[in-house]
């Protein structure tokens, strides 16, 4: 049955979503610390300064006696030119980069392996100082010179989405600023794409969406000052409109992304009925879909220009009748949104079954006579199990295999 959905409309009702919201914020960032990455420190006492906000960076300089003019220095090669070495920076003197190497590293996680599939589709698998990994995808675009890559923001993930089998790997940690941001910059090392291109100029790795392994908003604060260094004009300089966050519907984080950092909102619903989906995304049960989708409404950076993608896996004989397609379509019939079908990539013990072409067709009809864009996602990567819901899975069944 569906059930009906409603959002706070009088003053009182919001006010107490307000509180409610608040209380649940506060709960769910005091959980995120419990599974903080390791200490940026290595072995030799020496600080990673990758993932250090622009008043960090400043202050640990300040520490060792330099000036806060530094600062717009070292971000332009750190994070404009790409250097990983102070011997590099040509406007700063000698003496200051040995001292600098001293104290600081610029660090890259270390690519554990990459696999390039078929259709192009780059598959890195990165490690950690601690040895944890986590797996990244640029996946370029078939017409054109550029492309996304695709950020996990966790080891592993607490929400046993059922179709997903990411999500079959419990949750280890949340990967840190540095291993966000350090993601982006080894794929774009692996292209050579420095400096960072400026203005209009074309980008290779154009696109960010954070739909890797984990829930990002369960890693909040690593993600907006990851993605606040990604964003900044004076390094990499990605626009906020080249980022997309997809979440399960972490409701009570959903306003702060779009109120502090305005990147593009995905969602993934993949059903329109709570009973379904309390089946399908757990986490509705703790988030309905009403509430979801009243988030949705309140996005900040939402707009007819910027749409919110709602992200729908096609499972045969569930989740896919026409009936389902025009309750979406009731759903979501007063947000400025496009629908992304994406066909199911099937794993091992997996029960469900992609659903036929022919429904795909006719569900995504539907959605589009009714006014939204619904491409059916073409499966990227499958060669190399790079396609959505089956990263690291690969990566840790060969250790798996391979421990005694
Ligand atoms: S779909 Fe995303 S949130 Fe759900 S289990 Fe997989 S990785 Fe986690």
């Amino acid at each position: 049955m569906s059930s009906p959905v409603s959002s706070a409309t009088n003053p009182a009702d919001a006010a107490a979503v307000t509180a409610l919201n608040e209380e649940e914020r506060t709960r769910i960032l005091a959980k995120a610390a419990l599974f903080s990455p390791p200490s940026p420190l290595t072995a030799d006492g020496r600080r990673d300064i990758v993932g250090l906000s622009r008043e960090e960076l400043t202050e640990f300089l300040l520490e060792i006696g330099e000036k806060p003019f530094r600062t717009k220095q070292l971000w332009h090669w750190i994070y404009h030119q790409g250097v990983t070495d102070f011997s590099l920076m040509s406007s700063i003197a000698k003496p200051l980069q040995q001292k600098l190497a001293d104290k600081f590293i610029i660090a890259r996680p270390e690519v554990s392996t990459v696999q390039t599939s078929q259709d192009a589709t780059r598959k890195f698998l990165f490690r950690f100082r601690d040895g944890q990994e986590a797996e990244t995808v640029y996946i370029p675009d078939r017409r054109e010179d550029r492309g996304a890559v695709c950020i996990s923001s966790q080891v592993g993930c607490t929400l046993s989405c059922t179709f997903c089998h990411t999500g079959t790997q419990k949750l280890v940690r949340n990967l840190g600023a540095a291993e966000i941001v350090g993601q982006f910059m080894a794929a774009r090392d692996s292209y050579a794409e420095w400096p960072s291109p400026k203005g209009d100029t074309p980008r290779l790795l154009s696109t960010i969406v954070l739909m890797g392994m984990g829930e990002p908003l369960y890693n909040y604060e690593n993600i907006a000052k990851a993605m606040r260094i990604i964003m900044d004009g004076e390094g990499i300089g990605l626009s906020r409109r080249r980022i997309t966050l997809s979440t399960s519907g972490v409701v009570p984080l959903m306003d702060r992304c779009g109120d502090e950092l305005g990147i593009n909102l995905a969602v993934s619903l993949h059903a329109v009925r709570n009973d379904l989906r309390d089946e399908i995304v757990p986490l509705n049960r703790k988030y309905p879909i009403e509430e979801v989708l009243a988030a949705c409404r309140r996005y900040p950076a939402a707009s007819n220009a910027r749409r919110i993608t709602f992200e729908y896996i096609m499972l045969r004989g569930v989740n896919d009748s026409e009936a389902d397609a025009r309750e979406l379509v009731r759903l979501i019939a007063d947000i400025p949104a496009k629908v992304n079908l994406i066909p199911f990539n099937p794993w091992p013990g997996s029960e469900y079954r992609p659903s036929t072409r022919e429904q795909q067709n006719r569900f995504a009809e539907i959605i589009m006579n009714a006014g939204f864009a619904s491409p059916i996602r073409t499966p990227r990567g499958r060669d190399i199990l790079a396609a959505c819901g089956q990263l690291k899975t690969a990566s840790e069944r060969a250790r798996n295999t391979l421990a005694p």
